[in-house]
């Protein structure tokens, strides 16, 4: 199907690109447009008009923060710019790991981390590992600048902080200070979308663990990490952790798996990514 027809704008600065958005109830910002496309092709969405983001380099960037060695992505990096990023494989390698296995090259090499986590889908890659990495999201407006977590910045399926007239800018990601990373979960084929997943964080503080797919947020799996407090991360300590996991969680049944698949899905993934991060360990 076409394009119900639509006004374009290519703004070359973000205040310019927040002014539009805000000129206009029915703007939409236009990142990598591998979602927004396709629902507008579905008549799912009728923006009036596309702030297209394209020339907004300040948002293409990658680079370390002067104070505390954050790591700050641009909201229109790319998949592929996190797999190729020499300062993401130093801070935090599991971005460019995991950006490696969603959908196809064409996909990657369209689709940016700010539309992931916009679109707020809760299938989607990124949401449950910026999630257990402890990332924030910048978000400017005319009002000004602000900065979230990520339980305040998911909101809903296809809800997310980001107001009327706002962009997020920026997604800052902390530094590893010796973290390990895990990434887990069962995808519909090779590459495919995940049916759930569970990311993880180990460090000294103990583990972040968050689910993705069972709800419309990613869910952070507080008492699995609580039973973890205690530092032992050897496999028998991370099952027992993860026992009541699955009972605790509401995930929808569909044709890919019941909710009761899911649950046990869910649990067999955060045991495997809490594995994987204690490993991981500097
Ligand atoms: C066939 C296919 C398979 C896919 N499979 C997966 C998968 O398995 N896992 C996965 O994680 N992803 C998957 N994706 C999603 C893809 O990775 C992109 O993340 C996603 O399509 C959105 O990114 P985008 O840059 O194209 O955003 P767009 O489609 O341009 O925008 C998406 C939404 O976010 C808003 N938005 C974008 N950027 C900003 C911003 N800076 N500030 C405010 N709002 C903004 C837009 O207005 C729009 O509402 C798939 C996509 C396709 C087409």
């Amino acid at each position: 199907m076409l394009l119900r027809q639509v006004e374009y704008a290519r703004p070359a600065t973000v205040e310019e690109a927040i002014s539009l958005l805000a000129e206009h109830d029915g703007a939409r910002a236009l990142a990598g447009g591998q979602t927004l496309v396709n629902v507008m092709k579905a008549r799912a969405a009728s923006p009036d008009v596309l702030v297209d983001l394209a020339d907004l380099a300040e948002l293409r960037t990658i680079a370390f923060s002067a104070d505390q060695g954050s790591l700050e992505i641009g909201a229109m990096v790319t998949n592929t710019q996190l797999i190729a990023s020499s300062e993401v494989e130093v801070a935090r390698p599991i971005l460019a790991e995991v950006a490696a296995t969603i959908a196809d090259v064409q996909v990657r090499n369209r689709g940016t981390i700010g539309g992931n986590v916009c679109v707020s889908d809760p299938t989607n890659h990124l949401p449950p590992l910026l999630a257990a990495i402890d990332a924030t999201f910048t978000i400017r407006g005319q009002s000004g600048e602000r900065t979230v977590s990520s339980d305040e910045f998911f909101v809903g399926v296809y809800m997310t902080a980001v107001g009327e007239g706002e962009l997020l800018t920026k997604v800052n990601v902390p530094p590893s200070s010796g973290a390990g990373d895990g990434f887990a979960g069962l995808t519909i084929g090779a590459h495919g979308t995940y049916i759930v997943n569970a990311a993880a964080t180990v460090s000294d503080e103990g583990a972040r663990i968050a689910i993705g797919c069972v709800a419309a947020t990613p869910v952070r799996a507080i008492a699995m990490e609580e039973r973890l407090a205690g530092g032992d991360y050897s496999e028998e300590s991370v099952r027992a952790a993860a026992a009541g996991l699955g009972a605790s969680l509401d995930p929808p049944g569909d044709v890919h798996g019941s909710a009761d698949f899911r649950r046990h899905v869910a649990e067999v993934s955060a045991v495997r990514a809490v594995l994987q991060a204690a490993g991981r360990r500097k």
